[in-house]
């Protein structure tokens, strides 16, 4: 058996079967590039779903984390920490907001969310207990805890795993009248991805979001847009909401915001919002750790500077460019996005979006199927644009019969 063969079997053996990797193990990276346990090189066209928007061991960002792991790493928040004021501050300057509730993972973050619009509501519109509702839509993705899952539509990511948490209502995506219907006087918050990334890069018509900041305001109702995959960079803006003109009374953060180095997530809203949280109401053990903040500053530093949205916009021109000429030839059906991150179609006479996955492993490419014959581009923002298109030449050899 070869390397690959014999961990590929041991991981199968002993861990349990909730995911299906293609079958590469990953060695080394660096930038856009992994190297493999047998010295093969892929291009990574998918960045840990935006977790890796810096790219791969990001001088930067190990510089910063290495330097904090001299330092002190954990602390727990019974104490204060020196990064930590820096880390919440700039956070919220950098989303125009005034408070931030850091957490690990995104699901914690959603949970956080969850429970913050449940809690604003029973404290400012006086709600009876229990009564809270929060609208979502159909075909979102916010994480895998059994609160998350109970306002999944997707029957894989739930069945077997009930009793559900109530107090979820559920819309069409983009349907800004059904959202209308939808709202009561119950109703805290309306949940929302800008563009809902696992169910295949879907963009929602134009003006949708303007009408829900508009409505969600009309009715007293928090909008808490989820921008953990779609923000930090990867639509050519800081947040994907920027693109409509659009600014939320919460955001969700998380994967970029650890820069690929750690996990961190957080909740960034107004004093108004956050600030409903007395001690011991909510937390994390791990949550606004020194080294989850350290790295997380640099990852906001970089941010600051715009070179990062910059080159999501310029590349993703691009990238956008070429796939539509793709889609001239028959072999794609369609192809959304924005900035660095592409939903594409393919005709399933040319395979389901795994076995495209399969073929393009084999050329040293890097992407992941959704959802039948869909694949998804999300390369990290420092990609350069020769090896940009060179992934998009393989995603043509391949989808050439
Ligand atoms: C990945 C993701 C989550 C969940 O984040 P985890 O860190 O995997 O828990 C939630 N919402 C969106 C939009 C995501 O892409």
């Amino acid at each position: 058996m070869s390397r690959t063969e014999q961990a590929i079997a041991s991981a199968d053996a002993h861990s349990a079967h909730n995911y299906h990797p293609l079958p590469l193990v990953v060695a080394t990276a660096e930038g856009a590039w992994m190297t493999d346990v047998e010295g093969r090189r892929y291009l990574d066209m998918l960045a840990g779903y935006s977790a890796l928007n810096f790219g791969h061991g990001n001088r930067r960002l190990l510089d910063a984390a290495r330097a904090q792991l001299e330092r002190v790493t954990l602390t727990s928040r019974a104490f204060h920490h020196d990064r930590f004021a820096d880390f919440c501050t700039q956070l919220a300057e950098l989303c125009g907001m005034d408070m931030v509730l850091p957490m690990n993972t995104g699901a914690e973050a959603v949970e956080t969310a969850v429970k913050t619009a449940r809690k604003w509501g029973y404290q400012t519109k006086g709600l009876l207990d229990g009564t809270a509702k929060i609208v979502v839509a159909a075909d979102n993705f916010h994480g895998r805890t059994t609160t998350v899952i109970s306002f999944s539509t997707d029957q894989e990511a739930r069945a077997d795993f009930g009793p559900y948490t109530p107090g979820f209502e559920i819309v069409p995506y983009g349907d800004l009248e059904a959202l209308r219907e939808a709202i009561t006087d119950n109703t805290v918050a309306v949940l929302l991805e800008p563009i809902q990334g696992e169910a295949g890069v879907l963009v929602p018509p134009a003006g949708y979001m303007a009408g829900v900041r508009e409505l969600t305001r009309e009715r007293n109702v928090l909008f808490i847009a989820d921008e953990i995959q779609s923000g930090l960079g990867r639509t050519g803006k800081t947040f994907a909401l920027e693109h409509e003109g659009v600014v939320p009374d919460m955001y969700v953060l998380g994967k970029a915001l650890g820069g690929g180095v750690v996990p961190v997530s957080a909740v960034v809203s107004s004093a108004d919002v956050l600030g409903v949280y007395k001690p011991g109401e909510h937390g994390s053990t791990f949550g606004g750790n020194p080294l989850a903040c350290a790295v997380a500053l640099e990852v906001i530093a970089m941010l600051r500077t715009g070179e990062f949205q910059e080159r999501a916009a310029d590349l993703g021109d691009h990238l956008h460019r070429e796939l539509k000429l793709l889609a001239g030839g028959g072999a794609v059906r369609e192809v959304r996005g924005r900035g660095l991150w592409a939903g594409v179609d393919i005709d399933p006479s040319f395979g389901t979006g795994r076995e495209i996955s399969e073929k393009l492993m084999d050329r040293g490419v890097l992407v992941k199927d959704t959802h039948g014959s869909t694949i998804r581009i999300a390369p990290p923002l420092v990609i350069s644009k020769e090896d940009l298109d060179w992934g998009l030449d393989q995603l043509r050899a391949v989808l050439t019969k």
